[in-house]
């Protein structure tokens, strides 16, 4: 029997890597399999403070579903960190490009567009970057802390989107060691390099070490 988990997230995109690093014995879920849930406001300072808070509400949520009183629950925050930009767009990464009229989560073409003119003229060691990736996993029916699973991946930020892979700020991300962005490189090549796997490899581990 795979073991059973619900990401708590509406990103289709980041909950296909997530079941796709994970592999077939792992079965998950997500917000869409749930209408109604909550998807609470992400205001935390911290990628942590925000997976914590995504985790939570989603157990404390469900605890209403009978069906859903055993398993996982994961969330993922994540997003990417520019050096030259203190840090920025960071936990802001979704929304880096809204504005008073359109708040909320902006287009990944507006944030890719915002993050090239931020960096506009800086040569390539200015460019440095790096993906974080906080993700929180808790039992289904407790509420208590998560266990907490960190990944990064250093990279570089290109002068303009290349590819067609991935999503969010793939096209502009080129990985250390590489010279083409994630969205150029694909899923095969993100799957071993990227934040998210690495979390998501030290969760794995611990899962199957109980
Ligand atoms: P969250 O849903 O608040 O965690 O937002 C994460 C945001 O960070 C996404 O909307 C993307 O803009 C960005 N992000 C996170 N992980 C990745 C990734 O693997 N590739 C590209 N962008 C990412």
């Amino acid at each position: 029997m795979p073991t059973l988990i619900v990401i708590a997230s509406a990103n289709a995109h980041k909950a296909e890597e997530i079941q796709a690093l994970l592999g077939p014995e792992f079965e998950c879920r997500t917000l869409g399999n749930f209408p109604g849930a909550p998807e609470p406001e992400e205001d935390a300072a911290t990628f942590a403070g925000n997976a914590v808070k995504k985790a939570l509400s989603l157990v404390n949520w469900l605890k209403q579903n009978e069906d859903w009183r055993e398993g996982w629950i994961l969330a993922d925050d994540s997003g990417l960190e520019v050096d030259v930009l203190e840090g920025a767009p960071g936990v802001h990464s979704a929304r880096y490009a809204a504005t008073a009229n359109h708040p909320g989560n902006s287009h990944d073409e507006k944030n890719n567009a915002k993050l090239l003119a931020e960096l506009k003229g800086r040569a390539r060691h200015h460019r440095a970057a790096r993906f974080r990736c906080v993700l929180a996993l808790a039992r289904a029916g407790q509420y208590s802390q998560p266990q907490l699973f960190i990944g990064t991946c250093e990279g570089r930020i290109d002068e303009a989107p290349h590819g067609e892979h991935g999503f969010g700020y793939d096209p502009l991300f080129i990985p250390e060691g590489h010279d083409q962005t994630f969205a150029q490189l694909g899923d095969s090549i993100k799957s071993q390099l990227s934040h998210r796997a690495a979390a998501l490899r030290e969760l794995k581990d611990l899962l199957a070490s109980q």
